[in-house]
């Protein structure tokens, strides 16, 4: 999916706040963002709350319906020093990316598009589906040690799964008590799908790693308080585990990671370091630069205007 972020949500300036000590449960809004013909609920970034370990956006999309006349349609678009993850509760999606891949999504199966130092993808409807969309798509920030390099596509149509007290999980990234997923992961992030029907159930995580918490329907109560689908529940670093309990059949992703430890400067679907990193993207795509590739859709390239900071010519 793509920008635009929020310009006051980055401060790119600014040094992210520490975590607050643990234990946490600290709920900001998300707010709503257009995506092609779909609203979203971005949890992330905030202001309040840039990053989670590595992941540095989280869009939320539905639960809508997809009929005749709306349906996904996001054109071809760059991407720089993150991975897109994208994953569905209902529906379908068509990936098309630079490299060539493409790639029907479908509920349970696990999209991973690495942009290093650049991609294009395009992300549609596959013209027949009808029905209801749910799904989320995240962003990894990629470390020094690999966000130069190139890009890659993977799809997961298996990923292991976890019995709970009270559900079902299902790792989509990293370790989560010795369960691993098969997907490629640059840092030791870990993210997971939570399916709980009604009672309690403890999830083991690393006590060095902060965790949040997205509903995506249902309610989660944690620590006393009750989380819904449009907030971000940050849990702080500190827990090696996540107690939940629920009270309705619920939807949730756990996200977690070591804190990310270089500042990130992201614009539109950035995500570097330097104004001048962002600066040459930017210029790269409006020339349609080799770098980015091109992406076989029927949909328009998606243009953008300079960043904030370009000197006008
Ligand atoms: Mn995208």
């Amino acid at each position: 999916m793509s920008g635009p972020l929020r310009q006051e949500d980055l401060a790119p300036e600014d040094r992210p706040p520490a975590p607050p000590e643990p234990p946490v449960v600290e709920i900001t809004d998300s707010h709503v963002a257009q995506v092609g013909a779909f609203q979203v609920r971005r949890a992330l970034p905030h202001r309040a709350r840039r990053t989670v370990g590595a992941w540095c956006f989280v869009d939320h999309m539905g639960p809508t319906t997809v009929d005749e006349v709306g349906d996904i349609g996001i054109g071809p678009h760059p991407h720089l020093g993150l991975q897109t993850v994208t994953w569905l509760v209902a529906g379908e999606i068509v990936h098309h990316d630079s490299l060539g891949s493409e790639q029907l999504i479908r509920p349970g199966e696990l999209n991973l598009m690495t942009a290093g130092r650049g991609v294009a993808h395009a992300e549609e409807g596959t013209g027949t589906y009808r029905g209801d969309l749910q799904g989320v798509q995240l962003w990894v920030a990629q470390p020094e040690a690999t966000r130069h390099g190139a890009a890659a596509f993977e799809h997961h149509a298996e990923l292991p799964r976890l019995d709970l007290a009270a559900g079902v999980a299902t790792v989509l990234v990293g370790d989560v008590a010795g369960t691993r997923s098969p997907a490629r992961h640059d840092t030791d992030h870990i993210g997971i799908d939570l399916d709980l029907r009604p009672g309690t159930t403890v999830i083991p995580v690393e006590a060095t790693s902060e965790h949040a918490l997205v509903v995506l329907t249902g309610a989660i109560e944690v620590d006393g308080q009750r989380v819904e689908p449009g907030h971000l529940a940050y849990l702080g670093l500190g827990r090696d585990e996540l107690p939940f309990t629920v009270s309705e059949p619920t939807r949730a992703l756990v996200l977690g990671g070591e804190p990310f430890p270089d500042q990130l400067l992201m614009w539109w679907n950035f995500v570097a370091r330097t104004r001048d990193e962002i600066m040459e993207a930017w210029e790269d795509w409006q020339v349609a630069d080799d770098r980015f590739g091109v992406v076989a859709s029927s949909l328009d390239r998606i243009p953008v205007g300079p960043p904030p900071w370009a000197p006008r010519h």
